[in-house]
């Protein structure tokens, strides 16, 4: 039965729906279903965007450039006046510099001084550069093979006044920042930030700065969680450490749902420790708990908690990252306003070490790219893939990913990877 209050539940009754075994394109295509951007929108100076994601088009007020200029420095000519086969001796009337203009209209027989983005005065149609002139005193003498029009930037032609100059759902690089200004334009309109929450569950974690006891390690995923939702530019919100303690998680999820857009927990989703989380999770909200095929990272929750949506990440810290990347970051983009979502660059290279893979699952193992002495690139595996390994994440500069389908990799197979600097 379908349930309009619970829309992720009427999932069981699509036929390819296996929550024991979801393929990974699946699941992230679920999660794209449940999304809706937020709404709310800030005005800002141009400076402060940087990094924001636009919420309204900028709409070109004027022409871009403002007025037909020169390309080159050189000499403004009547095309006519010049001579198909032979010489011609113009006189020079005057200079047009960028931001000084002849005053006045070129008369026949006459030509301007004109420099790089000096305005091309009125009668002028065509700009001879300084190298294909003879200088005079007071005249040029300009030879054959002129075309009419050239090296002549034309008026609004980068841009056209009331042309869609940036669409919204960009993201504001420099180059963007740059182009709002160079429209006079002082202002845009962003998205707000997206909140999110995070929190890491498991009895065995402490925190920096506390000893920790025999069978205690210290908590490592708060720390990438946040440096990945930093850079991603979101407002984030650490709980800390919650106990594995049924009460505890409730009060938790209930102020990480109050607070933020998105909750995003770590550990407590795997098999023995799901089966009471799935119970507090399903009376707070509404979520599903996936095996998803690939590795690493195979566990993993996704759903609403409140109003919040929601992910539930597993426990080792590789496959923390791992998660984050291929579901969350384009979900937390979407939800941000992005439109579209830039995929993570991914291409093929030649892998240098052979690879043990077993075939029914995707993998994303952590690789090292590099560039040989001719300048070809080629990718080569870190060491010990285990999930726990997080050095295995910091040694690595990409993921090689290996299709469901694929078994074992020779030396010097195609593979695709997608490059980490800037995402990680
Ligand atoms: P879990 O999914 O909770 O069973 O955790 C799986 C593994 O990840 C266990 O070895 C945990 O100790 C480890 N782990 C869980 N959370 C963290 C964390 N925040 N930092 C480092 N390791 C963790
Ligand atoms: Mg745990």
């Amino acid at each position: 039965m379908n349930d309009p209050a619970r829309p992720l539940r009427d999932l069981s009754c699509a036929d390819d729906y296996d929550p024991n075994s979801m393929p990974v394109a699946k699941a992230r295509e679920v999660i794209a279903r449940f999304l809706s951007p937020v709404t709310v929108t800030e005005r800002l100076a141009v400076r402060a965007g940087l990094g924001r994601v636009l919420a309204e088009n900028v709409v070109s007020p004027l022409n871009v450039p403002a007025h037909d200029n020169s390309a080159m420095d050189g000499y403004a000519v009547r095309f006519s006046d010049l001579k198909p086969g032979g010489e011609v001796a113009l006189k020079v009337a005057g200079t047009a510099f960028a931001g000084a203009p002849y005053q006045g209209a070129l008369k026949p027989g006459e030509c301007v001084r004109i420099m790089t983005g000096g305005v091309v005065p009125q009668g002028a149609d065509t700009i001879v550069m300084q190298e294909h002139v003879k200088a005079g005193k007071d005249q040029v003498t300009i030879g054959t093979g002129h075309k009419k029009g050239q090296n002549l930037r034309r008026a609004g032609e980068d841009l056209a006044a009331g042309q869609v100059a940036l669409k919204r759902g960009i993201e504001l690089r420099p180059a963007e920042i740059g182009l709002v200004a160079s429209l006079g334009i002082g202002e845009v309109t962003v998205y707000r930030k997206l909140r999110v929450a995070f929190f890491s569950t498991g009895d065995e974690l402490v925190s920096i700065g506390t000893q920790p006891r025999e069978g205690q390690i210290f908590d490592s995923n708060r720390y990438t969680i946040h440096g990945m939702l930093t850079r991603l530019g979101c407002d984030v919100i650490d709980m800390g450490v919650v106990r594995d303690d049924p009460e505890l998680l409730e009060r938790a999820f209930g102020q990480a749902a109050g607070a933020a857009d998105v909750v995003i927990t770590s550990g407590g989703v795997s098999v023995g420790e799901a089966d009471f989380v799935k119970d507090l999770l399903n009376k707070l909200g509404e979520v599903v708990f996936w095996k998803i095929a690939m590795k690493p990272g195979r566990p993993l929750a996704y759903g609403k908690v409140g109003g919040a949506h929601f992910f539930g990440l597993p426990g080792n810290p590789v496959s923390v990252m791992v998660t984050f990347y291929q579901f969350v970051r384009d979900a937390l983009l979407v939800l941000a306003g992005r439109d579209p979502v830039p995929p993570l660059p991914t291409f093929k290279v030649p892998c240098m070490s052979s690879l043990k893979k077993a075939p029914g699952r995707t993998e994303f193992q952590r690789g090292v790219l590099s560039q040989d002495a001719s300048g070809a690139w080629s990718v080569r595996v870190t060491g010990e893939q285990g999930s726990g390994i997080l050095r295995s994440m910091s040694e690595a500069n990409c993921f090689i990913i290996l299709p469901t389908g694929q078994g074992n990799v020779d030396a010097g197979t195609l593979v695709d990877v997608q490059v980490m600097d800037g995402i990680v």
